[in-house]
């Protein structure tokens, strides 16, 4: 008994540690012979120390302590080494050459595609994107755009009515009015958004996209219309001849309808284009003067420009697409093919 015991147990214990290696089972021995609470060798030496003659006892308390340290260190060490290498051998069974699973991917929707392109267009050009509320008041969506309440404008609209007299917006349009409201000129914008209309066919969906544009400053004139109407078609369409014909919107005076020669037989006619060889891409004019008057834009020093144009239908035109309503379906059978 004494000290000499506890260097023998020592000397056992590390080689039983060494001889048990990896294997969970023989750790799992080890530990109990040496460390286990009801009749491990430590707890048999723990219970020697009151034996001792005092004069021992410090001093062997202390490498018992020492021991104890060492033996709680090692088994928890062995142990861990064990158990990583359990994990590693777990891994392995994995066979790294299989390919891996590929994560879905997703898609742009053709409409915000077209929304996009024609945005950069005008982003290039100066032009800044503008937003304005869905849920809109009649003073914006019809009053302030010279469209009063026993206006034929408003039977042509088959506007959605909210019990509190607000509308569904009928086009972006109220947004117009409502930048010139809050800013004056120079106004350079262009104004995507969702529209409604009580109307449902194959070219038509109760929700669709427009995209509108405004230009406000001193000395615009019907030239500068024409010629930023001309370099955005041929960006967005490339090879196309255009034309403008007179035309009417409550808005704007004098208005035009801008055609592009037909996309799918260049101009000589065909099924898209009824045989007219022309296809109707937007609608523009001069803001009228009591438009400007009632949003509060003086009307004396500025004149401006408007247009607008659907953007589901530039969708279908650009690809092809040709009933309106697979554009809203949700089938991914659409969409994907734009990954
Ligand atoms: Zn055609």
């Amino acid at each position: 008994m004494g000290l000499e015991r506890l260097a023998e147990v020592r000397e056992a214990f590390l080689a039983d540690l060494e001889a048990a290696g990896n294997d969970p089972e023989a750790l799992e021995a080890v530990r109990i012979r040496y460390a286990g609470r009801r009749s491990g060798l430590l707890q048999e030496l723990t219970a020697a120390l009151r034996e001792l003659p005092p004069e021992q006892k410090r001093d062997y308390g202390r490498a018992l302590n020492e021991l104890k340290k060492l033996v709680e260190g090692r088994l928890k060490e062995a142990a861990a080494a064990a158990g990583s290498r359990k994990a590693a051998a777990k891994v392995s069974t994995v066979d790294v050459t299989l390919p891996g699973r590929r994560p879905p991917r997703g898609a742009q929707h053709p409409v915000h595609l077209v929304r996009r392109r024609i945005e950069n267009i005008f982003l290039r050009m100066g032009y800044s994107v503008e937003d304005g509320p869905e849920v809109e008041d009649d003073w914006h969506n019809f009053e302030a755009l010279n469209i009063p309440p026993d206006h034929p404008a408003r039977d042509d609209q088959d506007t959605f009515y909210m019990p509190s007299g607000h509308v569904l917006r009928t086009h972006t349009s109220p947004v117009q009015a409502r930048v010139m409201e809050r800013q004056s000129p120079p106004i350079r914008i262009v104004v995507p958004g969702r529209v409604y209309r009580r109307d449902s066919d194959l070219r038509h969906s109760p929700m669709f996209h427009q995209i509108e544009g405004l230009v406000v400053d001193e000395g615009i004139t019907f030239g500068h219309l024409k010629a930023t109407l001309e370099t955005f078609l041929h960006e967005l369409f490339s090879d196309v001849a255009v034309r403008f014909r007179p035309s009417y919107f409550p808005f704007t005076e004098p208005s035009a309808e801008v055609d592009i020669t037909c996309i799918f037989c260049g101009g000589s006619g065909c099924g898209v284009c009824s045989g007219s060889g022309w296809i109707e891409i937007l609608g523009s004019g001069m803001v009228d003067p009591r438009v400007f008057e009632k949003v509060g834009v003086d009307a004396e020093r500025y004149t401006g420009f408007a247009f607008g144009l659907g953007l589901d239908r530039v969708a279908m035109l650009v690809h092809g697409i040709p009933d309106l309503r697979l554009l809203f379906s949700g089938d991914q059978r659409l969409t994907r093919q734009f990954a």
